[in-house]
């Protein structure tokens, strides 16, 4: 790897931590510590049409792949660029239809693979240490079966997947040993590229920033340009001084934190935060009440707390699974699909995954509006509800569109003069 590209930075052995990123000058709040272009990435398929799938730019007038038309460009340009790695996905969309469906990891590992033909790179060298060390002792000490069930079925699916709709178009795919290795590290070193508002527009790998070891009081932030990742300054950082990112939300308490580090990156933090955990009582707030729950009390909560967290995020897996599974056979319309769909829109919805609900809510309101009569409180609230999804999100002409249905059924159902009907007016109207 060339970290004599980033100026101002080295590569140094932290201590306990394995290859680090340290400062080699001062450096100011909010300054640019460096920007690393993705070495390979992966447009989110939610994202298609918003997005040029090559440079990631977001913009109106993009234009399709004329083969498959699920890829969309900004110009000529772009489309050639990406064309070495749509080529994997472009003649496999059209001979698949609705059942191309490779998970976004799997998608991106294809890339990763393709591109190694070209442009090789150990990305073993390039890792969050303490992850690899385990990972590393996983399989060279065959420790596979130390990885927890449910990872290697996961684990195993993907590599399926993999084969099943790549392996026309990357001649020589890697054996299983090597694929499981090559899955769990770009779980670990892969990025998640994001939007200002923290929606999620694709997967990458970029070797640089991962070079970076975790804390939970980091100095420095990372944001997307298109496909490259822009590391800044949060905090002044002096020369000598380790450069630190953070790996996951910082929202929650030292316990939780540890428990999703250790399981996703295979390593505990020792950071400041994680041992003064000055941020925890406050975090974990908790009611003046006459007589004060005990700590058993608490801690049972906060376990009920994280099941309910799990089960719902369970529930949306199980609504997609059954989905895909009766996609076999039924089309997006069918009323079962419709109902699957409604499901997990409302479980988007209590997640406050306002993006998830509003694509749900999308593919069931054109249907619904056929299925039910002319006149349907159903196909009202559903308009509602994506009109107001629409507008939540600053989507405005949506918004405005989608409410004014809703209204014109509410202004029959409900009568022109309900206050429900002078409400949605009002909504309209403020859009002016
Ligand atoms: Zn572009
Ligand atoms: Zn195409
Ligand atoms: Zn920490």
């Amino acid at each position: 790897m060339k970290n004599e590209g980033i100026e101002g930075t080295e590569r140094f052995q932290s201590p306990g931590k394995g290859n680090g990123l340290r400062a080699v000058r001062h450096f100011a709040l909010g300054e640019l510590v460096f920007a690393c272009p993705a070495y390979s990435y992966v447009l989110t398929v939610n994202e298609r049409g918003a997005h040029c799938e090559h440079c990631f730019t977001r913009k109106e007038d993009l234009f399709k792949c004329g083969k498959c038309k699920q890829a969309y460009y900004c110009n000529i340009d772009c489309q050639r660029g990406d064309w070495p790695m749509h080529k994997l996905e472009c003649v496999a969309m059209c001979a698949y239809g609705e059942n191309w469906c490779p998970s976004e990891t799997v998608r991106l590992v294809a890339r990763v693979i393709m591109k190694q033909v070209k442009t090789p790179f150990n990305i073993q060298k390039h890792r969050f240490p303490f992850c690899t060390w385990l990972v590393l002792c996983w399989f060279f000490f065959s420790d596979l079966d130390k990885m927890d069930s449910e990872k290697e079925e996961m684990n195993q699916a993907d590599i399926a997947a993999l084969h099943h709709f790549y392996s026309r178009h990357i001649r020589d795919l890697p054996d299983s040993q090597a694929l499981t290795e090559l899955f769990a590290q770009v779980n670990c070193n892969g990025f998640t590229i994001e939007d200002e508002e923290l929606s999620h527009l694709g997967s990458a790998v970029f070797p640089d920033v991962a070079l970076m070891n975790h804390s939970c009081s980091p100095n420095v932030i990372v944001t997307y340009k298109g496909t490259v990742a822009e590391v800044r300054a949060v905090k002044e950082i002096n020369p000598g001084e380790e450069i630190f990112n953070s790996y996951i939300d910082l929202l929650y308490p030292t316990e939780d934190r540890r428990e999703r580090l250790l399981d996703s990156y295979f390593f505990t933090c020792q950071c400041t935060e994680c041992t003064t955990k000055s941020k925890d009582k406050a975090k974990m707030e908790i009611k003046k009440l006459s007589s004060p729950p005990e700590t058993e009390e608490i801690q049972s909560m906060v376990h009920y707390a994280k099941n309910v967290i799990e089960e719902f995020r369970r529930l949306l897996e199980m609504c997609e699974l059954s989905m895909e599974k009766m996609g076999a056979i039924f089309t997006d319309t069918n009323v079962y699909m419709l109902h699957m769909m409604y499901q997990a829109m409302g479980v988007c919805l209590y997640m406050q995954d306002w993006d998830g609900a509003m694509s749900y809510g999308e593919k069931i309101v054109q249907p619904y509006s056929v299925h039910y009569p002319a006149y349907s409180l159903n196909v009202a609230s559903m308009y509602l509800k994506l009109g107001r999804l629409y507008l939540g999100l600053e989507k405005k002409a949506q918004g405005v569109k989608a409410l004014k249905k809703a209204l014109a059924v509410m202004e029959v159902a409900h009568g022109k003069d309900h206050h429900y009907v002078a409400e949605v007016k009002r909504e309209i109207e403020e859009q002016k």
